[in-house]
């Protein structure tokens, strides 16, 4: 039976990764976990992992480079009556190159996936945590995507996360009632994207997702942060 006081976080690219070690805490921190990904099968595969250690999480196809498929998301949680009171923009590609030479199509799917796949979630999603009254969006951002670091790291990844990062001040400051939007900055972490020579686990890199998804009443709102400090833009 559903506690009372559940709440249930909703997490992008899920099955691997920062992600999944995000998933693996918040269930582990007794929150109802919506494991998305990509694909069905690969999120159904994750649950399934967890579940061998004894972790519920509820698997779902969310593909952040189509709006339709965020929609259909959205419509097959609410028919199944679990509403999102946390959303974890998680999901997320890195392309190699600069600005004047990665191809337009690896471009335009950073754009897609890095940015707008998040503004689709947070348009599916937040509407109802603004009506409730609660809510809390985290942004998987990057320090590369900082302005105040200048932005280094490929081109089309740090134009993203800056963009996100954007994104994140900008809803933080039209949210209502206890409903905060976060942005952090996880680390280098050992991942398919951080590569095998990253300093920290993805736990370590969960670490900030999941304080920032838990946030009490008196935490920030429009923030970016690194080991719960907070980041300049
Ligand atoms: P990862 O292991 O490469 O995981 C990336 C995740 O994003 C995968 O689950 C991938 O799914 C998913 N994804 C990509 N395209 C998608 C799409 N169209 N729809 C849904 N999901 C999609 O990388 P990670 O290191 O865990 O990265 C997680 C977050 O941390 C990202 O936002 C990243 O930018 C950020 N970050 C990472 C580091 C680091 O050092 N690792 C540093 C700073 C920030 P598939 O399996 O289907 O490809």
């Amino acid at each position: 039976m559903r506690h009372a006081m559940q709440r249930t976080v909703l997490i992008t690219g899920a099955n691997r990764g920062i992600g999944l070690a995000t998933a693996r805490a918040l269930s582990g921190a007794g929150m109802r976990v919506v494991l998305s990904a990509r694909r069905f099968e690969d999120a159904v595969r994750a649950v399934d992992e967890l579940a061998r250690e004894k972790l519920v999480a509820v698997a779902s196809e969310l593909d952040l480079e189509r709006e339709a498929s965020v929609l259909e998301c959205a419509k097959e949680l609410a028919a199944r009556r679990i509403e999102v009171d946390a959303l974890v923009n998680n999901g997320a590609v890195l392309f190699e190159g600069d600005a004047l030479t990665t191809s337009s199509q690896n471009f335009r799917t950073a754009f897609e996936v890095n940015v707008l796949g998040a503004l689709w979630c947070c348009r599916a999603f937040v509407p109802a945590m603004l009506a409730r009254g609660y809510g809390r969006v985290v942004n998987v951002s990057s320090g590369w995507g900082a302005f105040a670091e200048d932005l280094e790291g490929p081109a089309s990844y740090s134009i993203t996360k800056a963009a996100l990062n954007a994104l994140t001040v900008s809803l933080a400051r039209s949210f209502v009632g206890d409903v905060k939007a976060n942005a952090c900055c996880p680390g280098w972490v050992r991942t398919r994207m951080g590569g095998a020579d990253a300093e920290l686990s993805p736990e370590e890199g969960a670490r900030d997702v999941v304080w920032l998804a838990t946030l009490a009443s008196d935490g920030p709102n429009g923030g970016f942060f690194r080991n719960r400090e907070r980041i300049a833009w």
